[in-house]
């Protein structure tokens, strides 16, 4: 048996990455948790500080570091606590790090993950915030590096253990015809049109399948989800936007396809978990057991499909556009989604309004070419003052 791995979760709060401590301590003599971050709940990231008793925790302020720092002492733990970007850049980067999983939610994301791409780390990347804004920068520096980059969203999961172990040479010279991302429609796939101006945060956020962070189910009601996640899939298989064809599939048990050219479409299949695609990009190209349930096909006993209606979910024509478009706009599409959802939780906005905003945003802003992370955080601030100035035109 080979040493353990240290690994660094970024966002060890949140829903990924309690599902990645979940797996990960299923597992002693493979994984020893190097550092853990967390940003608001802070009494959680404490317990988790106690029972992996990592080497560092990263929080968002001085005073929080004190605290955390004052009450890891008081336990016998010599955990060092860092503070904000520097410090989750330092987990993500450290020489002794050997894998990170990048599970922080949002553009808050992208400059930790990219410092671990750049360390040339393993790196899980559940924050595909970060991917879709920085596209090629990211994916140059994936190159540059030989960071290992294996994809934790579940569909992208799929998608690479369905992909033959060479498809880098391009799609087309290893016979692929199409990728087919599944999407479930999440919890308004049926709703009358005329009411979905009226649901409210707690109706977006009860998803049917999965049990997630409030910004993604929110994105997964919009299906601004499914519109960054072909983003996200166009970056990693580089693909073109026309090659990848989203597919309703309300069971979420196909996770995604792929279809080669000799009329072969391969599907990964299993129960909703994120245990799954963690358990896998962490062990790849071994398999671990990841605690999840096996799949009981007698019990799911049938799987449904249909095409997406474009009516009924904007925000997906947006994010194909915006993949269309490239440059600045997937970063726009981002920044103007995360300010625009962040207003619908707090019920300054209506639902329906998501999509607008965003729209109008990158009517109203210019597209420009991203050579830098700089002109990245430029375009993410340009949409993000634009997307609060149609807030405050309405006083929202
Ligand atoms: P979450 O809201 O449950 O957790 C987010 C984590 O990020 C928390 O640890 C939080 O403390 C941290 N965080 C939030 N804002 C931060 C900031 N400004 N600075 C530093 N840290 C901050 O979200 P989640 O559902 O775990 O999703 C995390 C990422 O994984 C997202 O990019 C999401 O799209 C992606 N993802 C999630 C799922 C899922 O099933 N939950 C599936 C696929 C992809
Ligand atoms: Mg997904």
């Amino acid at each position: 048996m080979s040493a353990p791995q240290w690994i660094s979760v970024l966002g060890a709060t949140g829903s990924i990455g309690l599902s990645t401590l979940d797996v990960v301590g299923r597992h002693p003599d493979r994984y020893r948790v190097f550092a853990l971050s967390g940003f608001s709940r802070l009494a959680e990231l404490e317990v988790l500080c106690l029972r992996h008793c990592p080497r560092f925790a990263v929080v968002h302020e001085a005073d929080q570091a004190r605290h955390l720092q004052g009450r890891l002492r008081a336990a016998g733990l010599d955990t060092g606590v860092l503070v904000g970007e520097a410090g989750l850049c330092e987990i993500g980067a450290h020489p002794e790090v050997d894998v990170v999983m990048a599970a922080i939610v949002g553009a808050a994301g992208l400059k930790p993950t990219l410092a671990a791409v750049r360390a040339g780390k393993r790196v899980l990347l559940a924050n595909k915030e970060a991917l879709v804004m920085s596209g090629a920068l990211f994916m140059d520096a994936v190159r540059a590096s030989g960071a290992v980059l294996l994809p934790i969203d579940s569909e992208h999961n799929a998608i690479f253990q369905c992909m033959p172990a060479d498809y880098s040479r391009g799609l087309v010279n290893v016979g692929v015809r199409r990728i087919l991302l599944t999407a479930s429609g999440g919890p308004f796939r049926e709703t009358p049109l005329d009411v979905l101006a009226d649901v409210s945060p707690a109706q977006a956020c009860a998803h049917p399948n999965w049990s997630m962070g409030r910004k993604i189910s929110v994105d997964s009601a919009s299906m601004m989800n499914k519109g960054l996640e072909l983003i996200e899939a166009c970056w990693l298989f580089d693909a073109p936007p026309s090659k990848v064809e989203v597919v309703i599939h309300p069971q979420s048990v196909i996770h995604s396809l792929v279809d080669y050219v000799d009329g072969s479409v391969l599907a990964q299949l299993g129960n909703p978990d994120m245990r799954t695609p963690i358990a896998h990009a962490l062990a790849w190209p071994q398999r671990i057991d990841s605690g999840v349930s096996p799949l009981d096909l007698f019990t799911i006993a049938r799987l449904d499909f249909c095409p997406p209606d474009e009516q009924r979910f904007p925000c997906l024509r947006l994010a194909r556009q915006a993949a269309e478009a490239g440059g600045s706009v997937p970063a726009m599409l981002n920044a103007a989604n995360e300010i625009a959802v962040a207003a619908f939780l707090d019920r300054r906005i209506r639902f329906t309004e998501i999509a607008v905003i965003i729209e109008e945003v990158l009517n109203r802003e210019a597209h420009v070419p991203v050579e830098s992370l700089d002109a990245v955080l430029a375009a993410d601030q340009c949409a993000r003052n634009a997307a609060q100035a149609w807030l405050q035109e309405r006083g929202r």
